[in-house]
C-alpha cells in the first residue's frame, strides 16, 4: 500500500526503508525493495514488517543509489514472500512495484502466455512487468516509451515504478487512481506515495496526474508524458515543512 523511489548521489536503501517506515501507518502486509548497484538489479522481499524486510536485505548487497521499495496489501494472492513486490520481468531485467489494480489482468496473462511468458506469482501486478517487458523488446522502444503502450492496455488502478537492469540512470513511475508524488532535490529524485517520506529532503513536489508517466533521469530535469503522449510541464508545488 506504500510506495517509495529515490534515484541521486547518495545511497539509496537507508532512505527507501526510511520512506517504508514513515508510509507503514496505510497498512500492509509485506514489503520488497530493488536496487541498482553495478550492473545487478536486486529484488529483496520479505512477508510481514518492513523489520523482516530489514533483517532479511541486509544479509545482501544493499548497495546502489537508486531503487524502488514497497509495502504490499494483498489483493491478489495471499502475502507471502513470492507475491511481494517488486516483481522482476521475464529475463530479470525489469522491476517493478505497483499499489491499486490491474482488472483485466486475466485477458493480459492469456495474450502473454501465448508469447511465452510464464508466471511465478498469483499477482496481477507480475502480468503488468511482464507486459512493459514484451512491449519493450518486440518493439524496441526505450522504458518510458514501453510503460507508456502498456498502460494504454490497462484496465485498473495503479501508482507504479519500474527500473531497468544496466539502465542505473532511470526510474519510471506512472499512476491512474492511486496517488504519487514526486520529490525534487539537488540532483536527485524522491518518490512516493505521499510527502510524508519526502519531507525530511526536499519542500519541491510535483503532484502526478492521471494517466501521467514520469521519468526520473539522474542530471535531467524531470519529464512528464501522459499515456498518450502528450508532454506536460511539471507544476512544481511547495510543501509546508512541519
Ligand atoms: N494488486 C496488487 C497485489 O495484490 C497490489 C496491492 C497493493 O496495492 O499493495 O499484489
Amino acid at each position: 500500500c506504500g510506495i517509495v523511489g529515490y534515484i541521486g548521489n547518495k545511497q539509496a536503501y537507508p532512505i527507501l526503508i526510511k520512506g517504508l517506515q514513515r508510509l507503514e501507518y496505510r497498512g500492509y502486509d509485506s514489503a520488497g525493495i530493488a536496487l541498482i548497484h553495478g550492473d545487478k538489479l536486486s529484488v529483496y522481499k520479505a512477508k510481514g514488517k518492513v523489520s523482516d524486510l530489514v533483517q532479511f536485505a541486509e544479509q545482501k548487497d544493499i548497495e546502489g543509489t537508486i531503487g524502488i521499495a514497497h509495502t504490499r496489501w494483498a489483493t491478489h494472492g495471499e502475502p507471502n514472500q513470492v507475491n511481494a513486490h517488486p516483481h522482476y520481468s521475464q529475463s530479470e531485467e525489469l522491476a517493478l512495484i505497483h499499489n491499486g489494480i490491474i482488472e483485466n489482468y486475466a485477458v493480459l496473462k492469456e495474450g502473454l502466455t501465448k508469447h511465452g511468458y510464464t508466471f511465478s506469482s498469483q499477482t496481477d501486478t507480475e502480468v503488468l512487468v511482464q507486459l512493459i517487458e514484451y512491449i519493450k523488446k518486440s518493439n524496441e522502444v526505450n522504458l518510458t516509451t514501453a510503460v507508456q503502450l502498456a498502460l494504454n492496455q490497462v484496465v485498473g488502478a495503479y501508482a507504479i515504478a519500474v527500473i531497468e537492469k544496466g539502465h542505473p540512470d532511470v526510474i519510471v513511475a506512472a499512476r491512474k487512481g492511486s496517488p504519487l508524488v514526486v520529490g525534487i532535490g539537488d540532483d536527485e529524485f524522491f518518490l512516493a506515495s505521499d510527502a510524508t517520506p519526502i519531507v525530511e529532503f526536499t519542500d519541491q513536489v510535483v503532484y502526478v496526474g492521471d494517466e501521467e508517466v514520469v521519468t526520473l533521469q539522474r542530471g535531467k530535469q524531470l519529464k512528464i508524458k501522459t499515456i498518450g503522449n502528450v508532454e506536460k510541464t511539471p507544476e512544481i508545488k511547495k510543501l509546508e515543512m512541519t
